[in-house]
This record gives C-alpha cells, sequence and structure tokens, in this order.
C-alpha cells in the first residue's frame, strides 16, 4: 500500500455521527452541513427552506439534517454547478412547486447528462448575476469564469456573510488532484482573488468536514501561487533533451519524451515546493504530483 501521511489535526473536522451528517451553524438561518466527505449549507427564511445543491455523499441525510433544524419546506433548489458528486441527489427534493434555480450552462450540462437522478432546473439565467430575494432575504447568484466547470456560481448571502464556491479550494487541504478538475487554470487562480472581493466570515466550498474563512482563501492562494512559483522554477531548470537522454528514450519516440520531460518537471517542482506546506495543509503529500502537472502545463501552455 502507498504510504501517505497522517491526516493532520487541524484538517480534520467534527466527528461525523452514524447518521452520517453533522449541521454546524452560520448565523442568520445559515446552516452548514457535511457528510465528511461533502459539504454544501442551506438557509432557512420565514417560510422555506432555501438549500445549495444536494451530493449523494449526503442523500437522504439532506434531508434529514434539515429536518433536525425546521419543519419549514424546502422552496428553493440552487444549482452550484453541475457535476453529479454535488447535485446528483436533486431528485430526492423534487416536488410541485420547488424552485431549481441554475445558470443556463449548467441547465445545459444537465441536459446533456441525461440524468433522472439531476432533475433540469426550471429557472436559469445567462448572464454574470442574479439576484433572488426570498422572504427578504438576499442570495446573490455570481458567475464569473469557468474557474471549475462553466456555469459554476459564487453563491454570497450578504446578511450572513456566508460565501458559497463549491468545488474552488479545499478548506485546510491541498486542491483535490488537479486543481479540483479545473478546465481554466488562469480562472481557478483569479476565482481566489474573486472570492476575497467578498464580504464574508464563512466559505462553504464542497468537500470534507471544514468550513472556511478568508484566511483559508489566502492560504490556498498563497499555495496555488507557491505552485506556480516551483513549477516555473522547474520549466527552466529541466531540458527536455536531457531528461529523455538520461531516461534512455530514443529520439524517434516523441510522446515519450515528452512524457519523461513532464515527469522530470513535476519532480524537480516537487523539490523546489516550501516543505512547510505538510505542516499547513492535508493532503499536500497526496495531491502534489497532480496538481504541479495541472499548473505546469499551464504555466508552459497559457
Ligand atoms: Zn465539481
Amino acid at each position: 500500500m502507498a504510504e501517505f501521511a497522517p491526516v493532520p489535526d487541524f484538517a480534520l473536522g467534527p466527528e461525523i455521527p452514524e447518521s452520517g451528517y453533522h449541521v454546524t451553524e452560520l448565523g442568520g438561518g445559515a446552516y452548514g452541513i457535511t457528510s465528511g466527505m461533502v459539504n454544501t449549507m442551506f438557509l432557512v427564511t420565514r417560510k422555506g427552506v432555501v438549500v445549495v445543491d444536494a451530493p449523494p455523499d449526503l442523500g437522504e441525510a439532506l434531508l434529514v439534517g434539515i429536518g433536525e433544524v425546521t419543519p419549514k419546506p424546502i422552496t428553493h433548489l440552487i444549482y452550484s454547478h453541475a457535476h453529479a458528486d454535488h447535485i446528483g441527489s436533486a431528485h430526492l427534493l423534487a416536488r410541485d412547486g420547488l424552485r431549481i434555480i441554475a445558470h443556463e450552462l449548467t441547465a445545459r450540462f444537465i441536459q446533456e447528462a441525461r440524468d433522472d437522478r439531476r432533475p433540469l432546473p426550471n429557472e436559469t439565467f445567462p448572464g454574470g448575476r442574479k439576484e433572488l430575494s426570498v422572504d427578504g432575504e438576499r442570495i446573490i447568484l455570481e458567475y464569473t469564469g469557468d474557474w471549475h466547470q462553466p456555469g459554476n456560481l459564487f453563491i454570497h448571502l450578504p446578511e450572513q456573510k456566508v460565501l458559497t464556491a463549491i468545488d474552488s479550494f479545499t478548506v485546510r487541504n491541498a486542491p483535490f488532484f488537479r486543481l479540483l478538475f479545473t478546465p481554466h487554470v488562469p480562472t481557478y487562480f483569479e476565482a481566489m482573488d474573486r472570492m476575497l472581493e467578498y464580504d464574508f466570515e464563512t466559505v462553504v466550498s464542497g468537500h470534507m468536514a471544514l468550513f472556511g474563512t478568508p484566511e483559508d482563501v489566502r492560504t490556498n492562494r498563497e499555495y496555488l501561487r507557491d505552485l506556480r512559483t516551483a513549477a516555473t522554477q522547474a520549466l527552466r531548470e529541466v531540458d527536455l533533451r536531457e531528461a529523455a537522454s538520461a531516461a534512455g528514450v530514443p529520439d524517434d519516440n516523441k510522446q515519450a519524451r515528452l512524457k519523461v520531460w513532464i515527469d522530470a518537471v513535476v519532480a524537480r517542482a516537487t523539490e523546489l515546493m516550501p516543505a512547510s506546506w505538510d505542516q499547513r495543509l492535508g493532503g499536500n503529500d497526496i495531491f502534489l504530483a497532480d496538481n504541479l502537472n495541472t499548473v505546469a502545463w499551464s504555466v508552459f501552455m497559457d
């Protein structure tokens, strides 16, 4: 078995009970809910409940968790983006009169997926911003670019000072795999600056058990900058010909030469990354090579 560092204490969230969920009060009627693997939030208004996403890893526990807080009905469901690991239990919430709101691009992905578990939104918007008023509560939906998937939203509750940015980063952890599978690294980097422009005290970012703070966003941004610095330096240092001949790859196998070169770039960038990140973020040892590979290609091509 591969050896991984134990999960550091600072990256551990609350213990998840047998029920499979844990609810955290975020203030002003807003609540966070997590299964330990995924998290999301809901807002209790005067007449009902507004929910962001319905992740399958919570499944029915999302409904049970909301029911523990309030008997009010779920009136609104907002899709943060189209991915099944965040909205693949939306069918459990579906009923007549439920308003399902998403960006137009998200609706297009769902349509393409033909997945019964992800009902199509019945309210979409094409532009960059939409403001909802639900029983006097303000909810601002904003699309600023494809930092995770085209159509992905920042969902801001200005009164509660809660910002939901699903799959933007992982609180107190390195980003999963390749910067959480971003299709566009420059907008992924930019998203951290965008987030810090909002007025918020809590950020809900979609994975693991913890909810974050602006400080957590700043830490992730610093980590990303270190990844970019290390990748940039490694790209300067590692020569394709030297890497290929060191690995004994013949001249005519151009694809293999490219592969050993990028692997050598990642290996060198790994050495250049400050070792202190192991004490600052969980999962650094797990995802460092994948993240550096993604950043190195972006530095090379974008
Ligand atoms: Zn996603």
